[in-house]
């Protein structure tokens, strides 16, 4: 048998999010959807931006409100049930951004699905790596915090150059150059022989869970 999948790590900036933080004009802060600035969001907009306040989005003075990728907030769901089906797998960040102090603002207030479950809550004191350098020196960081070999990592990331960093210390690597994608997600799982569909005893929570993002 293969290698167990026991760390997935993503990136933030368009592989979790959008827009990206360099693309924002100041922190962002959370606004009413009935406020005129947020009068044209799509329906479709507004369900990914959503915040655990009720009825808000988060601006950062720019084109557009903070926006979590469809696929990313369905791995985050999944890792989440993973992890109450008893499986030993914990999320990751690994983040080069420029202004971390509004990410953390952002991984506080985005939500995953309608029970307001946070971005932040998907990931354990200590996964969070923002800093400039090599995302190599993140995941030796994370090697050695957690003791889980490369092997059973995975990581996502929008940037090709992070991607062939990573690589080269056997961590499977997705590039996901349009944001995370669904795709990306059951691309990985099937790598590591996870079927949470033929599982019986999975069946009912994973099904429930996909139907509270789509
Ligand atoms: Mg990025």
């Amino acid at each position: 048998m293969g290698e167990a999948m026991r760390l997935v790590v993503f990136d933030l900036d368009y592989t979790i999010w959008q827009p990206e933080m360099y693309q924002l004009y100041s922190a962002p802060r959370l606004t009413p959807i009935d406020s005129r600035s947020n009068q044209a969001l799509s329906a479709e907009v507004l369900e990914e931006a959503k915040t655990k306040k009720e009825g808000h989005v988060l601006t950062g003075n720019s084109y557009s409100p903070m926006r979590v990728f469809k696929g990313a907030a369905f791995a985050l769901n999944e890792i989440e049930t993973m992890k109450s089906l008893g499986y030993d797998i914990q999320a990751a960040v690994a983040s080069k951004t420029d202004e971390p102090s509004w990410a953390q603002i952002c991984l506080r207030h985005l939500v995953i699905n309608d029970n307001g479950t946070t971005l932040g809550s998907c990931f354990k004191e200590g996964m969070v790596e923002i800093s400039y350098g090599s995302k190599v020196n993140h995941f030796e960081r994370l090697h050695r915090k957690t003791g889980i070999k490369y092997e059973q990592m995975v990581f996502f990331d929008n940037e090709y150059g992070n991607i062939r960093d990573v690589s080269t210390l056997g961590v499977k690597c997705y590039y996901t150059p349009d944001g995370m994608m669904k795709e990306d997600w059951e691309t990985a799982k099937t790598a590591f022989g996870i079927d949470l569909t033929s599982s019986s005893s999975s069946g009912g929570t994973a099904s429930s869970c996909e139907s509270d993002l789509l």
